[in-house]
């Protein structure tokens, strides 16, 4: 973690600043701390492969100890949940190696994480409408040298939509530390991930950031009240809090979670008034290539009957606006899309789409709204791909996601 980061944090419990213990085992410079422990007035927290861990669930404590006892390679193996000896060698071996992908990683850490679909992520449909909103917001808030947070961010595919947007690098916060320790490796680099937990006060000072978000996540939040009121409390009084694609209790959806309704979501807001949004018509924007209109309201049967709700809270005037779409610079690989299957026939290459199974199709088939069923390209075009080079019919073919800028190592 960068120390200056340090001026950001609070211990989430007696909200005393967070400092070095500079007695005890530590790996640090002058800009960066490794590992060691950060205490408070009332706590110490480990900092593990240069991850703060500011919570106090079991394994938490079990790997403070082991930092203390100077076994940082010991405390990581704890906070990626390896007991088995050989396994946490197999993991240590590909987490070590400059070669390994994502995919890699994910696959060693071992069948139960990350649930498989992460191939797909950059283009499913709740992730263009969350990273259109999320960049429409942050970008109408952040004055230069301000943060944004995203909050429960998991492996950092939406924040890695921030980073951009900010000098200043993007806080991911989330409870499990192998996911923020992916996003800084591979999804999101150069973002700032702090382990914490959601249903506990946030470590982080009051107006630290100009935006906070949490999407697909905030109905799985069991404190639901405290959260909002501590999304509230992170932001400057300029800045903006979005809480995407979170489940309406009126609805059924798959991996349902604990959802309020439209008007229990609203009740959340004590200091900033929210405005809630149907997901359907925010992504029918998207699709259309824009713009995202964050004028409109939508009345309640709309709400009623959205299966998930987006809620934006902010007194700038420049967040309730019609927001143009437009394509974030390349950061990683253009790749065709991993849903697709590719067929060479002389100089072209004809694509299919091919779900991965019934239950994507189910969950995300709003992508055929995007994603044609079958095209052809020419070869040339994809030789530039793997070179780099953006032509306007590449430019077309990103926005339908048929090509998607991927992390490099990603797979
Ligand atoms: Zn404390």
């Amino acid at each position: 973690m960068r120390i200056d980061t340090l001026e950001l944090l609070r211990c989430p419990y007696c909200g005393g600043r967070l400092s070095l213990v500079e007695s005890l085992f530590h790996r640090s410079t002058s800009e960066e701390i490794h590992d060691g422990i950060l205490g408070c007035h009332c706590c110490v927290f480990p900092v593990i492969d240069g991850i703060p861990v500011l919570h106090l669930l079991p394994g938490a404590s079990q790997a403070r100890e082991q930092v203390q006892a100077e076994r940082p390679d010991l405390a990581r193996r704890t906070m990626f949940g390896l007991d088995d000896e050989a396994h946490a060698e197999r993991f240590d071996a590909i987490a070590s190696s400059d070669r390994a992908t994502y995919r890699d990683t994910v696959e060693a850490l071992g069948p139960n994480f990350e649930g498989g679909y992460f191939l797909y992520r950059f283009s499913d449909p709740t992730y263009i409408v969350a990273s259109a909103v999320a960049r429409s917001v942050a970008a109408a808030v952040l004055r230069p040298g301000q943060r944004a947070i995203d909050i429960c961010g998991g492996s950092g595919h939406i924040t890695r939509s921030l980073l951009d947007l900010s000098a200043a690098p993007t806080v991911l916060a989330d409870l499990y530390f192998a996911k923020v320790w992916l996003a800084r490796r591979f999804t999101a680099p150069g973002c700032e991930p702090v382990c914490c937990d959601g249903n506990a006060p946030m470590p982080f000072a009051r107006g630290a950031f100009g935006f906070a978000m949490c999407t697909d996540a905030f109905m799985y939040i069991w404190t639901k009240r405290q959260f909002v009121g501590e999304m509230e409390r992170l932001v400057d009084p300029a800045g903006a809090v979005l809480i995407g694609h979170t489940h309406n209790e009126r609805t059924w959806s798959p991996s349902h979670g604990q959802p309020l309704s439209p008007e229990g979501y609203a009740d959340l807001f004590e200091t900033i008034e929210p405005r809630l949004f149907g997901e359907g018509n925010l992504f029918a924007d998207v699709v259309a290539g824009g713009p995202l209109d964050l004028t409109r309201r939508d009345d309640q049967a709309t709400l009623d009957a959205s299966p998930a709700l987006t809620i934006v809270a902010s007194r700038h005037p420049g967040v309730f606006a019609r927001h143009p779409l437009e394509q974030p610079a390349v950061t990683g690989e253009l790749r065709i899309n991993p849903l697709y299957t590719q067929q060479a026939e002389g100089e072209h290459l004809r694509l299919t789409l091919a779900f991965p199974n019934e239950e994507y199709a189910e969950e995300y088939g709003a992508c055929l709204q995007y994603l044609p069923q079958t095209l052809t390209l020419e070869r040339s075009v994809v030789a530039s791909l793997a070179a780099g080079r953006v032509s306007d019919e590449m430019i077309d073919l990103r926005r339908r996601k048929v090509i998607v800028d991927l992390p490099k190592r990603y797979y």
